[in-house]
């Protein structure tokens, strides 16, 4: 005979703390993952942002597009690389 209802629960309880620290949870990121290429229009992940005429005016082109742009291009200016996507 055995005492049936010896239980192994001696451990204190753990308290639960309500305010464990965790990461804050970023906020849903609502920025589109394309940019629409100023050239031909397509939506591109990675974007390059060119100076494609005299005007100061920035554009994001793919990159198909940029080696179009800036062939020959005497205005072409390069400012930067655009990425939707994030890691
Ligand atoms: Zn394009």
């Amino acid at each position: 005979m055995r005492g049936g209802n010896s239980t192994e629960s001696a451990r204190p309880p753990t308290p639960h703390n309500p305010n464990e620290t965790r990461p804050m949870a970023k906020p849903r990121d609502r920025e589109p993952k394309t940019k629409a290429c100023a050239a031909c229009g397509r939506p591109t992940v990675v974007a390059y942002r060119v100076r494609r005429t005299a005007a100061a005016v920035w554009e994001f082109v793919c990159p198909d597009c940029l080696e179009r742009v800036k062939s020959g291009n005497p205005h072409y200016a390069y400012g930067g690389t655009w990425k939707g996507e994030r890691h």
